[in-house]
């Protein structure tokens, strides 16, 4: 037996797309069969049943009913499967024999467009020839593009890292296990969701790509988008455009030009900084809440959290650019009438990025062109309070602001105020707007009432009080008489349907009449739609347009964010210069101080020439860490044009900020931490430059005492290097850097001070120009709540081992060596061999004290 033509249907449909799950239309329904069904019914939670297939006999099979079928999509997207769909392309009514379907649209994980806000999705395409690497980035809801090109391969992992792309495009040649790819395994390894979508390369893939690009932007060369040059790039960027159209079924009208990933003249901030910095979200949690991005981010308005995300993606690297966002963001300060004014209008402005994207898509609904209308109209009270700042930027932004008063209008003249969620059952279009609708619109109406005149005439000729005209899909209009009424029912009534309660009939003059009214009020529904879709291509015709009003409202968004947090948490303006060297009086870390305001003890900073690195040293808890981001995290908001937490700030550009900070980073990624530790390491002493700001947290942990302590010496020692002495905060727990900083002519010993009592510290937060005397360990490990005896034990061990460091003693004698490097090398020994486990606080008190007696000898 063969296998039942719609089976035949569905298996020639689905060699289509061996790499989807397959979602066919039967009736009401989406139904998957074969492995498709198992896969889903488990993910989506939905039971599996079988279905006779012929010859295949029974197979497994699940469906899920047609109008819930994207919220399931977006299940099994999010878990990074692609999913077809095929719809019944023509009238099931019209159908001779088998129903014609069609795949209408793949979605994919780098495709979806079900997420809302500021939720970024990226689809991504890598292409990798002679050496040269070249990257896409497209968010296909809003259009926003990047592109890159490079033969650094890290530049490109950093990117990957950076963006976290959902889905990646390779040809299907790419060798992913060879060397070269070997950061991408390790990156999908750890990436929530990472699908990896092979692509055929065309033939002359190079030159194909260069006609796609120039045609989609109608441009005869790629020189005005910097992309003549970078063929890769290019390919990259054919590669997704190719791919979404594909997918999507159509073109993309709403990808903007694209920008670089690797533009110069802005601050590198790489992965690792991002995260240890917690600019988006907290190490620990990986959640927003905590993190700068969620502090800084009042924004209104979708596209204004993008723009500000964007920012701190990318700080400025030059005065004028940074002093122009800070005039703008001063006049909000300042303004708290302009601020509110900006802020109510915002508040009704829908996210034209994704409102624009589902235009393009032909998804939009009448309601979305509602948004669009309604966010446009919006925007004109804000260009006259705005044009009268004095912020060059300001008035820049609302100068350029696109008029679409003409098109909002048309919009809101055309839509209903609450128009219904479907496109395809009418109820959307205002009477008055189209004079055939309206006939239409009057024959069904008079219709109505013809029908409401003959359940009146019919009530009184036959005395059936009860008698009511009704309508159904199967039998369109009739009339019911209950059971209790039958006897005086008039012999012309024709009987169509027995129910429970009574009987359903028709009348010839009913039937008559039902024909035209139908009609009518189909072939309403039917205009409703053709005006619809006009409306629809109207602003489709606008989204340039629109595209652009929506950029610079993201803008005037962010800036007024940024002003909004800077007056409300009395930050300063900094002053940029472009010489290097950092001067901060009582800045506070913005994040820390939020989390518990009035609390916060402010702290000054400064690094310069003279005084290029600080070495911090102070018990655990002292809020070490806390003064250097804070230190780096001020750095980075000048850089992004936003006022600072400190009483003063004079700031001189940075090209990049370095982080290594903490231990517990970056575990299940396959290295271990020591090993992660020292390729940031590497990484740091290879590319720091003097313009650079370099934080170090508690270096050579990873290791032994001994090893990691000299590592430590030796980053010290290799960051004065000229042209290679970045601005550097460096903190530690060994003591024995301190002796070894005071030798170094640019470093400074400063330390978080902690006030004694009996057997017990107080953290005063503050930061003093002196190192710390001891670590403090021991009484750190009592307030952690270390039970008392073991407590008083480790104090015992310290003193017994103390003695047993006393000058002359066995350590001490070392034939040959200098008397002190001797003693300082064998604490370093000593030290060694005492850091393993619980026994770790001891060691650190031990260190402190050691040293203590070795500078008295010294
Ligand atoms: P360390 O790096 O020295 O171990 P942290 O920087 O982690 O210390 O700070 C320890 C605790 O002290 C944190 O909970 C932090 O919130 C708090 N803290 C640090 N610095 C300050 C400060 N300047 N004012 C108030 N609290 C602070």
């Amino acid at each position: 037996m063969a296998h039942t033509p719609m089976m035949q249907q569905y298996l020639q449909i689905k060699s289509e797309v061996p790499n989807a799950l397959l979602m066919f239309r039967l009736g009401d329904f989406y139904e998957l069969f074969f492995d498709d069904a198992v896969e889903a019914s488990r993910i989506l939670e939905i039971t599996l049943t079988g279905r006779d297939a012929g010859s295949a006999g029974r197979i497994p099979m699940c469906g899920v009913p047609y109008h819930a079928v994207e919220q399931y999509i977006a299940k099994l997207v999010d878990r990074g499967y692609a999913v077809a769909l095929c719809d019944q392309t023509e009238d099931p009514k019209q159908a001779k024999g088998l129903v014609k379907r069609e795949i209408v649209r793949i979605v994919t994980p780098g495709t979806a467009t079900h997420d809302e806000g500021a939720v970024r999705r990226l689809l991504a395409a890598l292409v990798h020839r002679d050496d040269t690497c070249g990257l896409a980035l497209l968010d296909v809801a809003t259009g926003d593009v990047w592109v890159a090109e490079t033969s650094d391969m890290e530049r490109i992992r950093e990117q990957f890292f950076l963006h976290a792309p959902v889905e990646v495009l390779l040809y299907e040649h790419v060798d992913l296990s060879s060397p070269g790819f070997a950061w991408l395994e390790a990156w999908r390894a750890q990436a929530e969701v990472c699908a990896v979508t092979r692509r055929t390369e065309p033939r002359k893939a190079v030159e194909r790509a260069f006609d796609v690009v120039r045609g989609k932007y109608q441009m005869s060369s790629l020189t005005p988008l910097d992309l003549e040059e970078s063929p890769r790039a290019v390919e990259a960027l054919a590669m997704v455009l190719d791919y979404v159209a594909e997918t999507q079924k159509l073109a993309v009208p709403h990808v903007k030009t694209p920008q670089n990933l690797l533009q110069t003249g802005v601050m590198t901030l790489d992965y690792t900084a991002q995260r240890n910095l917690e600019v988006f979200e907290t190490v620990r949690h990986r959640q927003r809440k905590g993190s700068l991005m969620d502090l800084l981010d009042e924004t209104r308005t979708a596209m204004g959290a993008r723009i500000l995300r964007q920012w701190l993606e990318q700080p400025l690297c030059s005065v004028q650019a940074i002093e122009d966002r800070l005039d703008a963001v001063e006049t909000f300060v300042n303004d708290l009438f302009l601020r509110e004014h900006v802020r109510r209008t915002l508040a009704d402005v829908y996210d034209l990025d994704r409102l624009s994207g589902r235009v393009a898509f032909g998804t939009a609904n009448a309601r979305d062109l509602l948004a669009v209308a309604k966010s446009l109209s919006a925007l004109p009270s804000l260009t006259g309070p705005l044009l009268d700042t004095g912020s060059t930027l300001l008035c820049e932004l609302a100068g350029a602001l696109p008029d679409c008063q003409a098109l909002a209008a048309r919009i809101l003249d055309t839509l209903q105020d609450e128009p219904p969620v479907s496109v395809r059952e009418g109820g959307m279009i205002r009477p008055g707007v189209d004079a055939v609708l309206d006939e239409l619109r009057s024959a069904n109406a008079s219709g109505k009432a013809w029908l409401a005149e003959l359940e009146q005439r019919e009530r009184e000729r036959t005395g059936i009080k009860s008698l009511k005209v009704g309508y159904n899909k199967v039998f369109g209009y009739y009339i019911e008489v209950s059971k209790s009424n039958q006897h005086l029912v008039p012999p012309e009534y024709e009987r169509r349907q027995t129910l429970s309660t009574g009987e359903r009939y028709v009348l010839p003059a009913l039937k008559e009449k039902e024909a035209s009214i139908l009609n009518a009020e189909e072939r309403a529904v039917e205009r409703e739609y053709e005006l619809f879709s006009a409306l629809r291509q109207a602003v489709l015709a606008k989204l340039p347009d629109i595209q652009a009003a929506a950029h610079q409202i993201g803008v005037v968004d962010a800036l007024c964010s940024l002003g909004h947090v800077s007056a409300e948490r009395r930050y300063v303006r900094p002053r940029l210069k472009t010489a290097r060297g950092i001067v901060i009086e009582k800045g506070r870390h913005p994040v820390v101080e939020a989390a518990r305001p009035g609390q916060f003890v402010a702290n000054d900073a400064r690094l310069d020439d003279e005084q290029q690195f600080i070495l911090l040293t102070g018990p655990n808890m002292a809020g070490k860490s806390t003064y250097m981001r804070q230190i780096a995290l001020i750095v980075l908001m000048a850089h992004v044009g936003c006022f600072v937490p400190a009483a003063s700030a004079e700031i001189g550009l940075v090209d990049r900020i370095f982080t290594r900070i903490g231990a517990s980073d970056d575990l299940g990624a396959g290295q271990s931490t020591f090993m992660v530790e020292m390729v940031e390491l590497a990484q740091i002493l290879r590319q720091a430059t003097d313009r650079s700001l370099v934080l170090l947290d508690e270096i050579g942990r990873g290791t032994s005492t001994y090893d990691g302590l000299c590592i430590a010496e030796a980053v010290m020692e290799a960051l004065q290097e000229p042209g290679r002495s970045p601005l550097t905060l460096f903190a530690t727990h060994y003591h024995e850097l301190v002796a070894a900083a005071e030798q170094l002519p640019r470093v400074a010993n400063y330390s978080v001070a902690v006030r004694e009592s009996e057997n017990d510290i107080a953290f005063l937060h503050t930061v003093v120009n002196r190192p710390a005397d001891k670590s403090y360990g021991i009484q750190v490990a009592r307030l952690a709540g270390i039970p008392g005896p073991v407590i008083e034990r480790a104090l015992a061990l310290l003193e017994v081992r103390e003695s047993a460091m006393v000058p002359g003693g066995e350590a001490a004698a070392r034939p040959g060596a200098d008397p002190v490097d001797g003693l300082v090398a064998s604490v370093r020994e000593a030290a060694a061999g005492r850091t393993d486990g619980s026994a770790s606080a001891v060691a650190a008190a031990a260190n402190g004290s050691d040293l203590a007696w070795v500078e008295a000898l010294a």
